[in-house]
């Protein structure tokens, strides 16, 4: 077997077993028998990802075009239905083998199918149509039925494709007997299962040590808990001890300053600097340090300096062009809030309070916010209210002593926001009628099962759009169309919505065994990978609430 045919071999036994140590171990050998130039590949590609996070490149092959390049590949006009399919890449398998498909010439490697998905992510422009299709179908002649089902769920990030991280790094640990900790720190520092993978196989323990934090490549951010409100922040973190900022509504930034060179990165990873140049221009003056890496959420500004709604900074975030008529229409500002490099010193490891204290030394003249170490519940409490009425949406509690944890969401920072939502991903959407024939309107909203990657229904809504939303939004889910079934356009899981409810209930209709009540989106959540959405295990936890 060559290693295409061994991954989507793999994949198949994985599928058939929840037994976590299995699939450890079927992991483990299947990496170590890799060529070494093909482990970050086939790591990554396990965990459900062509590229890296923070590679900004995505694959943009519609169902409609794999459709047609399938019925070419087996020389038909049109795809007879199938039975029993579970899902897309299921059903390209079962149309190839009931049609005698065999592949022509030599197995494929897992470097040339890679190819050819970067390929096909970088094909733009007059005539890509004709070259995407055939690119997409020599894969498919080169590819056995079980092989194109893979090729397929890659395409399209079908909604269950191999294993979640952890298992990933799980696996590696007990493959090279590196401490999982290790491991897991590695992948935090990069966000890379690819990078870490290759490391921990190639070089060991020491390989790993060499991916420590450099200025240039973004850490996955530290993320929070949620809390109900302050008397239960402060019944999980001690008073005194503990620190409350104000939570701004905005877009996280990581800034990493090298000298004169600015790089901004978001949340996810991705690049930000060419669309915030003011805020490149403010860091590269005000920054009391030759190198630094610092963290902080930039807000969109009114006139009178109150912040404004979410969507406002979206627009500025990834934007490319036409970035100075933009800084004029939403004028942005930076506020920081944490400190993880200064001069070759590395602070995560350090305690809050320290970073705050190195924040302070080095901010110069950027605005850090609000914070404040509470001795009293109630001057907690105020200290709430005062955020709230400047317009901001609730407050973060961060341990005095806690470290910088890269990619947790651990104990240690709590997000305490009035309102509670929850952020899931539109799996599909129903054709709307009346007033909304024409869109795609009533969206169907999954959550991730962390034990399966699996994205599972929990709740249908068309509660929360304007007009003009929903012909946006209909255009965004046509161009990531998987299938159709009565009124029911099947889309891509990569749209992400913040979701208000009335409460959870337990559902016998949803695979999920839950579903949300009176569900209403509250925005698109555009800045947020599919992949940190809400899991159904949370919404196990609301249960009744
Ligand atoms: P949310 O959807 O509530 O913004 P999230 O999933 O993006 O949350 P969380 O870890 O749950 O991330 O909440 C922390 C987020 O709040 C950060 O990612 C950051 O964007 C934002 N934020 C605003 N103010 C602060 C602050 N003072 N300290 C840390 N994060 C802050």
């Amino acid at each position: 077997m060559n290693t295409f045919e061994q991954l989507a071999d793999l994949e198949e036994r994985l599928a058939a077993t929840k037994k976590k140590l299995e699939h450890a171990a079927l992991i483990g050998a299947y990496l170590q028998s890799l060529p070494s130039g093909e482990i970050a590949l086939a790591a990554r590609l396990l965990i459900g990802r062509v590229f890296s996070e923070g590679d900004p490149r995505i694959l943009n092959v519609s169902g409609a075009a794999i459709e047609r390049v399938v019925a070419q590949t087996i020389g038909t006009s049109e795809l007879a239905r199938v039975d029993g399919a579970v899902d897309f890449g299921d059903a390209v398998e079962k149309i190839l083998r009931q049609a005698g498909h065999t592949r022509q010439g030599a197995p494929l490697t897992l470097d040339e199918v890679w190819h050819a998905y970067e390929e096909l992510a970088t094909l733009s422009g007059p005539g890509s149509r004709e070259r995407k299709d055939a690119r997409l179908r020599e894969l498919f002649e080169r590819a056995s039925a079980l092989e194109a089902k893979y090729i397929v769920k890659h395409l399209i990030r079908e909604m269950r494709v191999g294993v979640n991280e952890g298992t990933l790094l799980d696996a590696l640990a007990r493959t090279t007997g590196i401490p999982g900790a290790t491991i897991r720190r590695a992948y935090q520092f990069t966000g890379d299962v690819g990078k870490v993978a290759e490391a921990a196989l190639v070089q060991g323990e020491q390989g790993l040590g060499h991916l420590e934090p450099t200025l240039g490549h973004p850490l996955k951010p530290m993320l929070a808990q949620s809390a109900v409100d302050i008397p239960d922040a402060f019944t999980q973190m001690p008073l005194g001890e503990t620190a409350l900022e104000y939570k701004l509504d905005g877009a996280r930034v990581q800034i990493h300053k090298s000298g004169d060179a600015i790089r901004v990165f978001s949340r996810s990873l991705a690049e930000l600097t060419y669309s915030l140049p003011e805020i490149v221009d403010e860091v590269r003056r005000e920054i009391k340090a030759r190198d630094a890496i610092v963290e902080g959420e930039v807000i969109a500004l009114t006139p009178e300096g109150r912040p404004r709604p979410f969507q406002d900074i979206m627009r500025r975030i990834g934007r490319e062009r036409d970035v100075a008529e933009m800084q004029r229409e939403i004028p942005v500002k930076l506020y920081l809030f944490d400190c993880l490099y200064r001069d070759g010193e590395l602070f995560i490891d350090r305690p809050n309070a320290a970073r705050w204290q190195a924040l302070t030394e080095v901010a110069g003249g950027i605005a850090r916010v609000e914070r404040r170490v509470p001795e009293s519940v109630a001057e907690g409490q105020a200290f709430l209210k005062q955020a709230q009425d400047a317009g901001h949406e609730g407050v973060m509690a961060k341990l005095l002593a806690s470290p910088y944890l890269p990619g947790e969401r651990g104990k240690h920072w709590l997000k305490i926001k009035p309102i509670i939502t929850l952020d899931l991903v539109i799996v599909a959407a129903d054709w709307g009628y009346g007033r909304r024939t024409g869109w795609l309107s009533n969206v169907h909203l999954a959550a991730r099962d962390s034990e399966t990657n699996e994205w599972l229904e929990v709740g249908k809504t068309f509660k929360g759009f304007t007009d003009a939303e929903f012909k946006a939004l209909t255009d965004r889910l046509l161009a990531l169309k998987v299938k159709e079934t009565r009124g029911t356009v099947w889309v891509k899981p990569q749209i992400v919505a913040e979701v208000a409810f009335n409460n959870v209930q337990t559902s016998p209709q949803y695979k999920s065994g839950v579903a949300l009540r009176f569900a209403r989106v509250v925005r698109l959540r555009d800045d947020k990978p599919p992949e940190e959405t809400d899991t159904v295990e949370t919404l196990k936890r609301l249960l009744g609430d």
